[in-house]
This record gives C-alpha cells, sequence and structure tokens, in this order.
C-alpha cells in the first residue's frame, strides 16, 4: 500500500506535518519533485524542525527515506540540512538515499537564477536557489544527474570550478545513490509515503504557468518523480489549509484586499504564522478558493483531504469562503487558464458562522463543534472529496483522522 501527499494549494499547506503524521505508519518516506526551496516545518514535542530536501520522514529513526528523480538536488544545502539534523539528535547515515536519476544544483545555477528572474519584464519571484535553472538544464539534456558522476565523458565537458565543487561531496553523494526503480518495485507491497513539494496551483501544467514552479507537483509527478507507474499509486491526499496563502507572485483571486481586509489580512497572517520558513517572507493571506480547490481534486484524482489550520478561525464570528468569480461581469465556477481573468476574478464569497471555541484539545470529528463541521461538510460536497484527516495545532498530537489512507 502506498500514500501520495501533495499540497492541494500554492504550497506551505502543512504537508511537512500531516507527512510526519502518517510516517508513523510507512516503511519508506519518498520525495518526488522540487529543490531545497520548499521548506516543511514539524514540530514534534515542542521542538522544531526545518527541512528543506530530506523527506519529512527522517525524524523516525526506523524509516528510510529517498529523495527521488524528480528532485534537484543542492548537494551543499543537502549536508548542511543534513549536519542539522544531526546536530539535534537524529541519526541519518543508512537511512537517506538519492535516486541515481535526480538531477544535481550546480552553485552557479543561483547567480543564473537570480539573473535570469531580473531580467524578466515580469518576474517570477523564485527563490534564487538555482532551482529553475536545473529543471531547465534538464529540459535541455544538459542536466548533470548522480548517475553521471561516474561518467568519464561528462566530466571532461564540466568547468574546473564545478569539478571542484563536485569532488568536495561526490564520495559521499555515491554512498547514498540507489536505483529507486528498481527500490519502488522491490517494496512494492510495502507501506510507501510519497511526499510532494509545493501545491497543485504551481504545478508546472497545471498551475498557474508562468508563476509555477519548474518541477511536477502534482500527484502524477509521484510516478514519474520516483519510476513508478500510475496504477500503482493507492490513494492520493491533498493538503489544503481552511484559508489561502501564497508565496511570491502571480495570481490569487481571493487574496485579501490590502485595505478593506488588512485587519483580517494580518490576523490570518500573524495566528497562522505564515511567514517563509526558508526566506522569512510573509506569505500573501485570503479566503479558501473552492474553485480553485476543486480543480486540484479533479486534476490529480484525490482521494480525500486533509484540512490543516482550521484552529486559524477559532475566535471569529463568521468566516467566508470563496465559490466561484466573477470574471468580466460572468460566474465562472472552472479554474480558468488565463492569467488576465484570475486577476481580474472577484471571488464570490459564501458566509459561514464561527464557531468560537478553541478546536486545539479536539481529536474527533463527533467532538468538533457543529459549526466548524458544516463548513468541514461544505467543502466536502463542493469538492466532491472527503476530508479524511482535520489538524488543529502545529503540533503532531493536535490532529484526528476520520478515514485511514493507509487502510482500502
Ligand atoms: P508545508 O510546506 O506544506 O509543509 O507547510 P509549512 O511547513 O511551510 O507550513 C506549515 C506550518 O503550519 C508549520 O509551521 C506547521 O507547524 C503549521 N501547521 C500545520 N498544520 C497546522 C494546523 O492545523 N494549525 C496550525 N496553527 N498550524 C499548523
Amino acid at each position: 500500500m502506498n500514500v501520495v501527499i501533495i499540497g492541494a494549494q500554492w504550497g506551505d499547506e502543512g504537508k511537512g506535518k500531516i507527512v510526519d503524521y502518517l510516517a508513523k505508519d510507512a516503511k519508506y518516506v519518498v520525495r518526488y519533485s522540487g529543490g531545497p526551496n520548499a521548506g516543511h516545518t514539524i514540530v514534534v514535542d515542542g521542538k522544531q524542525f526545518a527541512l528543506h530536501q530530506v523527506p519529512s520522514g527522517i525524524l523516525y529513526s526506523d524509516k528510510k527515506v529517498f529523495l527521488g528523480a524528480g528532485m534537484v538536488i543542492d548537494p551543499e544545502a543537502l549536508f548542511e540540512e543534513l549536519k542539522m539534523i544531526k546536530d539535534n539528535g537524529v541519526d541519518w547515515e543508512g537511512r537517506v538515499f538519492i535516486s541515481d536519476r535526480a538531477h544535481l544544483i550546480l552553485p552557479r545555477y543561483r547567480q543564473m537564477d537570480k539573473d535570469r528572474d531580473a531580467s524578466r519584464k515580469r518576474p517570477i519571484g523564485t527563490t534564487g536557489r538555482g532551482i529553475g535553472i536545473a529543471y531547465s538544464e534538464k529540459a535541455h539534456r544538459d542536466g548533470l544527474r548522480l548517475a553521471d558522476l561516474d561518467w568519464t565523458e561528462k566530466l571532461a565537458d564540466l568547468e574546473k570550478e564545478d569539478l571542484d565543487y563536485l569532488d568536495k561531496y561526490k564520495e559521499q553523494l555515491l554512498q547514498m545513490r540507489v536505483d529507486l526503480t528498481q527500490k519502488m518495485w522491490e517494496f512494492r507491497k510495502e507501506n510507501i509515503l510519497f511526499e510532494g513539494a509545493q501545491g497543485a496551483m504551481l504545478d508546472i501544467d497545471s498551475g498557474t504557468y508562468p508563476y509555477v514552479s519548474s518541477g511536477a507537483s502534482c500527484a502524477a509527478g509521484a510516478a514519474t518523480g520516483c519510476g513508478i507507474g500510475p496504477h500503482n499509486l493507492d490513494h492520493i491526499l491533498g493538503v489544503f489549509k481552511a484559508y489561502e496563502t501564497r508565496v511570491g507572485n502571480g495570481p490569487m483571486p481571493t487574496e485579501f484586499n490590502a485595505t478593506s481586509e488588512g485587519e483580517l489580512c494580518q490576523y490570518v497572517r500573524d495566528t497562522g504564522r505564515e511567514y517563509g520558513v526558508t526566506t522569512g517572507r510573509a506569505r500573501r493571506c485570503g479566503y479558501l478558493d473552492l474553485v480553485a480547490l476543486r480543480y486540484a481534486c479533479r486534476v490529480n484524482s484525490l482521494d480525500s483531504l486533509v484540512l490543516t489550520h482550521l484552529d486559524i478561525y477559532d475566535a471569529m464570528d463568521q468566516i467566508e469562503a470563496c465559490v466561484g468569480y466573477e470574471i468580466n461581469g460572468k460566474i465562472v465556477t472552472d479554474f480558468p487558464a488565463n492569467i488576465d481573468q484570475l486577476n481580474s476574478a472577484k471571488p464570490i464569497l459564501q458566509k459561514f458562522s464561527g464557531w468560537k471555541t478553541s478546536l486545539k484539545e479536539c481529536r474527533s470529528y463527533k467532538k468538533m463543534p457543529k459549526n466548524a463541521r458544516a463548513y468541514v461538510e461544505f467543502i466536502e460536497a463542493f469538492t466532491g472529496t472527503p476530508v479524511s484527516i482535520i489538524s488543529v495545532g502545529y503540533d503532531r498530537d493536535e490532529t484526528f483522522i476520520r478515514k485511514n489512507p493507509w487502510k482500502k
């Protein structure tokens, strides 16, 4: 049995926490896309870990974790992260493996990334970590894979500065190398957790292109990014927040208006701690966008949803969520591809009564206040997708399951 976890919005939905929560029943945790820009925050017993490349399952000492071929890996950042993990008392040696088909980020890609974004008429707002360059080198067929560190002709093509850099990490990287496609076949009867990065709306194909990440953050990315056939993905989970956030540029139809909704925005941002783990940037915040969420459910065949950050609404009298867009005087309920349309979309909001009580201690759906259940059930009906897990706080324990995704 395997479970795929993706972000169902624009990233930062709390995937790290949910991967960590579900990892206890997995034998292997595999990350399949993105690079060191993804920042998962996991809080275990009050201790906070910010993970960027290493799959969240690492915090369980009995799990093996894998970095898939769909990822682009920054060796320097990876070893710094592994050091941080070790300094915090987690032994990782012998438990972290990298697909021999994964691509590597070279240091010069970082500046190339920044220069390219700065020269754009409409900057994407990249994190400048060389990720987009590594993916474009891959698409150009000029990239460097882990397996290529043993390919004499390829190495001869590289510049001295690249070779000097790679020399520092080569031995350790090759010790972690595996043929992940073979492992996927070998592990097929065991519990594997696939960890997505970013979110469905940032996927290179189904996201708000060009304001997207360069990798496959959709559910199908688990298949291509690890070398497992799509028929073999058993349960696909989409994690979403009770509201919307986005980092960087690009359309966000339900973004709070800075003037008229400034107070609400600041409240959600501060209560939800909506500041980037990697960059510290304040995230853009908005109403839950059910049009976008339903789109994410459909294009990713989500079997169920995980609702996080419901506790952020605990003190509110009233909650609103977007059920349609008004674009050029027309009501639209399907998520458009056109950026002009998305930028001019006015959200049509549906109101819900608040529950005015803390959900932090809540550990079962039955015990949840009626108004909170009404909000959840509306989301399920609108998206046609059941909510199987609810998160009511940042700690691992502040979570409850309605239907276990590990059980068929
Ligand atoms: P990811 O990239 O999807 O893993 O998301 P991030 O790690 O960037 O953001 C998730 C943040 O929200 C982390 O600080 C989590 O500890 C926190 N978090 C996750 N679920 C909840 C929740 O239900 N309530 C609250 N208040 N915080 C949560």
